[in-house]
């Protein structure tokens, strides 16, 4: 059986990604959608044949709960949404993928973990690289130490924001954040999956703002530094106004570099021996195939709201340790 995912909130990323995304997968399919847009309703009803029945605003969402057709709600909305919709989505009963980042807070996460747990429902964030082969290799090089334990790695995810300063991802409250929330939570994620370890403190460093109309609420750039208990280093760098992706890993015996490394395609891999010569894969029909066989197999999930949540108080040790200075150590 196909499951049925539901998106909530028709933006770019679910219109240009996850929709065509959920026309390759095997394990679900795109069943019914979540939109305040009367028209966005109507183009979507007409390309991707759905039933009238399983088409909902924000004030109907609620109904979802009467309808069989919906399995998994994928929530695509402003950050600072995501918690609300997510427990919302679970008291109707249906298995949750809430976008990345979690939530705007630490509190909120945990909203959302009580919210499906008790819900018995299960929750996954959108995690995408997971699923990505060369990122796949970067796991397995780093944490099975073929080149020795690794001693530093380089992190860096930015760019160019552009369009109208009024726009959510520069809101403090929708948005939690600037590019930490938005980008550099790839880096995170990214020296983590290398390790196999979260880090044990953070310093940070926000960067100059040289487009105050823009950064009036959230930072433009930011520098960080992570630290694991073996010693290695993650230094890390996010910014909306320069155009860069990196992740880079040194060992005792050997290096690796994704470049570009956090897109949608084109990721290119290298290591001291050579080329990776892996292919570039619909990474996000991956992802929700496997979330969809988790649900159907019963099976522990690769990256669960515990993950986000990790991932969300890191981002917050890291704002703290900007902040004040101080160097900040993580408990996870
Ligand atoms: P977007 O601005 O293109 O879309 C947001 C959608 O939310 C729009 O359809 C908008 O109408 C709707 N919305 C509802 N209430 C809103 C409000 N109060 N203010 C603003 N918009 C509102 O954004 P996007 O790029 O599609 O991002 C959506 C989410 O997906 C974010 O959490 C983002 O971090 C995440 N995302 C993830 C990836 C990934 O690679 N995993 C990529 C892009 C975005």
């Amino acid at each position: 059986r196909k499951l049925g995912i539901a998106l909530v909130g028709l933006g770019n990323y679910a219109t240009n990604q996850l929709a065509p995304a959920l026309q390759e997968t095997e394990h679900c399919y795109l069943a019914g959608i979540v939109t305040g847009t009367p028209s966005k309703a109507e183009t979507w009803k007409r390309k991707y044949k759905i039933p009238e029945k399983n088409i909902y605003n924000y004030e109907t969402y609620d109904q979802i709960a009467d309808n069989p057709d919906i399995d998994i709600i994928y929530i695509v909305l402003p950050n600072g949404m995501h918690a609300e919709y997510t427990v919302r989505g679970a008291r109707a009963k249906k298995h949750i993928i809430s976008e990345k980042p979690m939530a705007t807070s630490v509190a909120d996460c945990q909203r959302m973990i009580e919210a499906c747990k008790e819900n018995k429902v299960k929750l996954s964030i959108g995690y995408r690289l997971h699923f990505e082969p060369h990122h796949q290799r970067v796991m397995e090089l780093g944490q099975q130490q073929v080149y020795g334990p690794v001693q530093r790695i380089e992190a860096e995810d930015s760019f160019v924001i552009g369009g109208s300063p009024d726009r959510w991802r520069l809101d403090k409250e929708l948005a939690g954040g600037g590019p930490l929330m938005d980008l550099g939570i790839y880096c995170v994620q990214g020296a983590i999956y290398t390790m196999g370890k979260t880090p044990v403190a953070v310093t940070a460093k926000f960067g100059e703002v040289t487009r105050p109309d823009f950064f009036d609420e959230v930072e433009q750039s930011i520098n960080w530094q992570m630290e694991f208990a073996d010693g290695a280093m993650a230094n890390c760098t996010t910014s909306y106004n320069k155009n860069q992706n990196l992740l880079y890993g040194k060992a005792e015996k050997g290096w690796w570099r994704l470049q570009p490394s956090f897109g949608y395609s084109g990721i290119q891999g290298e290591t001291s021996e050579g080329p990776m010569n892996l292919p570039n894969v619909n990474q996000q029909a991956r992802q929700m195939d496997d979330f969809a066989l988790c649900i159907l197999d019963d099976r522990e999930i690769p990256v669960p709201g515990e993950m986000g949540l990790r991932d969300v108080r890191i981002l917050e040790s890291i704002y703290e340790a900007a902040r004040t200075g101080n160097r900040v150590e993580i408990k996870v």
